[in-house]
C-alpha cells in the first residue's frame, strides 16, 4: 500500500514543478533529492571543507542533520535546524553540488535518509520522488517511473527564468558542465532507468506535464 512515483532527469526538465503538482493532485507527499544534495553541499562550504579532497568530504558527511519538509506545498530543507531554502539555490552551491553528490559516502548515506522518507509516507498514501537515480536506486522497485528531458535552449530558458541576474547563455554552459560531471562520474554514474517512461517536456505546458504523468499513474 500507498504509492511511490519517481520523477527524474537534469535540471531545467521541469521536474520540481511537475513532480510538486502530481503530488498536489494525488494528496501525495514531495521529496526534492537535490535539495538533500545541495544542502549537504551548503553545509560542507559553510565548515569550508576542501572540495577538491574526497576523502575530507566523506569524514565530515556524517555530521550535519538534514530535516526535510515533505508538504507539496511548503517544501524545503533544514540543516542542524537552519533554513536554507535560499542559500542553496545559490551560484556557490550550484557550482559545487557535483563534487559533493559524487562522493559515494554522501550518496550512501542521502539514499538511506531518502528511503526512510519514502518507507514513512507509505501509509498515508506515498510519495513523488524527484532526481537523477530514484528510478534506479533510491526506489527500483517505483510502480511509475518518469523520465523528463528537454532540449538545451529551453532547460536553460527555464532555469534563468528561476534565477535573477544570469542568461540564457550562461545557463546553458553551466547546465552542460553539471550534466558532464553528473553522467561522467566513476560512483554511480546517473542514468535512466530501463523501465521509466521518458517524456520530452520541450513543447509542453506544466499542465501538459502533470496530466500526462496523472495519465501514467492511472494506468
Ligand atoms: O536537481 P538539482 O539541480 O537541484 O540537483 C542538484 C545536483 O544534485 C545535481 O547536479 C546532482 O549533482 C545532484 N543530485 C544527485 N542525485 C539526485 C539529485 C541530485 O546526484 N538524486
Amino acid at each position: 500500500s500507498g504509492l511511490v512515483v519517481a520523477m527524474d532527469g537534469p535540471s531545467g526538465s521541469g521536474k520540481s514543478s511537475a513532480s510538486r503538482g502530481v503530488a498536489r493532485a494525488l494528496g501525495l507527499r514531495y521529496l526534492d533529492t537535490g535539495a538533500m544534495y545541495r544542502a549537504i553541499t551548503w553545509w560542507m562550504l559553510q565548515q569550508e571543507v576542501d572540495l577538491t579532497d574526497p576523502e575530507a568530504i566523506t569524514g565530515r558527511s556524517g555530521e550535519p542533520t538534514l530535516i526535510m519538509n515533505t508538504d507539496p506545498d511548503t517544501p524545503g530543507v533544514s540543516v542542524d535546524g537552519v533554513d536554507v531554502n535560499g542559500p542553496i539555490r545559490g551560484p556557490e552551491v550550484t557550482g559545487a553540488v557535483s563534487a559533493v553528490s559524487a562522493v559515494p559516502e554522501v550518496r550512501r548515506r542521502l539514499v538511506a535518509l531518502q528511503q526512510e522518507i519514502i518507507a514513512e509516507s507509505l501509509p498515508g498514501g506515498g510519495i513523488v520522488v524527484e532526481g537523477r537515480d530514484i528510478g534506479t536506486v533510491v526506489a527500483p522497485d517505483a510502480p511509475v517511473k518518469v523520465y523528463l528531458t528537454a532540449d538545451a535552449e529551453a532547460r536553460a530558458r527555464r532555469r534563468t527564468a528561476e534565477l535573477t541576474g544570469t542568461t540564457v547563455e550562461t545557463q546553458k554552459a553551466e547546465m552542460a558542465r553539471r550534466d558532464t560531471l553528473d553522467s561522467t562520474r566513476k560512483a554511480d554514474p546517473l542514468a535512466m532507468a530501463a523501465d521509466a517512461i521518458e517524456l520530452d517536456t520541450t513543447p509542453l505546458t506544466l499542465d501538459d506535464v502533470i496530466a500526462e504523468v496523472l495519465r501514467l499513474v492511472k494506468e
